[in-house]
């Protein structure tokens, strides 16, 4: 989700989400009507941006949001279950709390998200400790769940909601401004790739109007954000079955005129629906960033025709020349999934060589992983463990090469840096390039917020080191 990564808590700083400053947000008992909230974000960007959303939802009914769980009033846990792994986790994650609940009863528990969604009211069954279950379309329940559950009552809303209410709950993002932020564009997926849950728990692919994207971007400018990233399961697939709406290109084009937006980027991309219209936004929209995650999943035909991908190898490397050739020194990250079913080592050379001829600049990488329901649970999982941890290991060594010499290629050059923050190691800002590129560089923190000059002096494997040399062009 921009792709799914491997699942780890999300640090609601990274959105905004700071932990009140306000001595008066203090544990509860001290002001009866202000309480704590920690929310754990597991899995894509997708589910960082649901838990900002919840964050303010549930801001406005006295809930505060905390950095420490053992303080919280309320914990949510916001969930993902594209792979077993971090569905794993969940239940890990619920038997922490669970101590935290012994010790506090007062404590409420939520599950939110895709494993939510896949297990509804039977986790509440599962986890007698549980108070909430709330699915993808039910965000907005939230808060009157909470006032139950303070009430005692346990409740599980996975309800898929369609048609125009869905559209009419797409929430707005909170108010709060910060350099860079997200903007769900659309939710759900049609496109039933063999393996992938996402279907299931997200539900019908739903593009929000693009008058109220368009509003929300204008207010998020005017509290001085300076870059959007537009989300979504499938974002060049935007308006295609919404009558009266623009498609992608043609709403990049809106959201290329809105005043003070001075980078733009979306995430993610599926190589089927890269049109020349698209494509033509590369070379005509000087805001829209020079990167795009193009997962390709497999480099193998047999594979990619059994994922039910929609496109075979020659066609992603001619989407790919032809973006290169729209935005040259265009940045390409990638998803790419080892071991699927009937997978050779044969077609797993074909990945390797596809990462080769196309460069990554970044790759996320998985084993691939049953998932119930899906039409992939089906074939036979014939890749033995053993084999698809070797095939990893291999296909990110590679990777981890071809990042580092890529990153090595930036030093001496000068980049223009969207400063976001002050880094945690004391006196150094950070920020990205427009290829996305982490740049770390010694200056001062008003320039938060600020385009500047950097002189890219050392290469990391995930991060470059530079030094200011002026503003920038914005
Ligand atoms: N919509 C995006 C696309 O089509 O590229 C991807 C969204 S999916 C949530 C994120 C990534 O998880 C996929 O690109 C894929 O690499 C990985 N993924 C999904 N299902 C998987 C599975 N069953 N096993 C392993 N990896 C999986
Ligand atoms: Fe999953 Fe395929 Fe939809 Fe991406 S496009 S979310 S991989 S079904």
């Amino acid at each position: 989700m921009m792709n799914a990564r491997e699942v780890k808590a999300v640090d609601l700083r990274r959105s905004n989400c700071v932990e009140s400053n306000d001595s008066t947000h203090r544990r509860r008992g001290t002001v009866a009507s202000e309480k704590l909230l920690y929310v754990e974000t597991f899995g894509c960007q997708m589910n960082v941006n649901d838990s900002e959303k919840i964050v303010a939802l549930l801001r406005k009914v006295g809930y505060h949001p905390t950095q420490d769980s053992s303080r919280a009033d309320l914990i949510i846990l916001n969930t993902c279950s594209v792979r077993e792994k971090p569905e794993q986790k969940v239940y890990s994650s619920l038997c922490r709390y669970k101590g935290l609940k012994n010790r506090n009863r007062r404590l409420l528990l939520a599950v939110g998200g895709c494993v939510a969604q896949q297990e509804g009211e039977r986790l509440l069954e599962k986890v007698p400790y549980l108070d909430i279950v709330f699915g993808t379309h039910n965000l907005h329940l939230l808060p009157e769940m909470v006032r139950q559950a303070e009430d005692g009552t346990r409740r599980a809303e996975v309800g898929f909601i369609d048609g125009d209410a869905r559209l009419d709950l797409f929430p707005v993002e909170d108010a709060a401004g910060g350099v860079s932020r997200f903007v769900t564009i659309m939710q759900g997926c049609d496109n039933f790739c063999s393996y992938c849950i996402v279907p299931y728990v997200r539900g019908r692919e739903v593009s929000r109007r693009s008058v109220e994207i368009v509003q929300e971007i204008g207010e998020l400018a005017a509290k001085g954000v300076k870059e959007v990233t537009l989300l979504g399961q499938n974002v060049n697939s935007y308006g295609l079955k919404s009558a009266g709406e623009p498609d992608f290109a043609g709403l990049l084009r809106q959201v290329a005129t809105i005043p003070g937006i001075e980078r733009i980027r979306f995430t993610t991309s599926h190589p089927k629906d890269i049109s020349p219209p698209l494509i033509a936004c590369f070379a005509e929209l000087p805001t829209l960033c020079s990167h795009i995650h193009l997962p390709a999943q497999s480099g193998s035909d047999a594979v990619l025709a059994r994922m039910g991908r929609g496109y075979t190898r020659d066609e992603y490397l001619q989407k790919v020349a032809a973006l290169r050739a729209a935005r040259p020194g265009i940045q390409i990250t990638g998803d790419m999934i080892v071991g699927f079913p009937g997978e050779s080592e044969a077609d797993f050379r074909d990945t390797l060589s596809l990462m080769d001829v196309v460069g990554y600049a970044d790759l996320f990488s998985f084993k691939y992983s049953v998932r119930p329901g899906t039409s992939a649970a089906g074939f036979a999982d014939d890749v033995d463990g053993a084999v698809k941890q070797e095939r990893l290991a291999r296909l990110q060594e590679l990777q981890r090469r071809m990042t580092l010499e890529a990153n090595k290629g930036f030093v001496g050059s000068v980049q223009e840096v969207l400063v976001e923050g002050v880094s945690k190691r004391g006196g150094q800002l950070f920020g990205r390039t427009c290829g996305n590129r982490v740049v770390n560089f010694a200056g001062d923190p008003t320039l938060v917020g600020c385009s500047v000059r950097v002189e890219i002096t050392r290469a990391f494997q995930n991060s470059l080191l530079g030094e200011i040399r002026g503003r920038g062009t914005r």
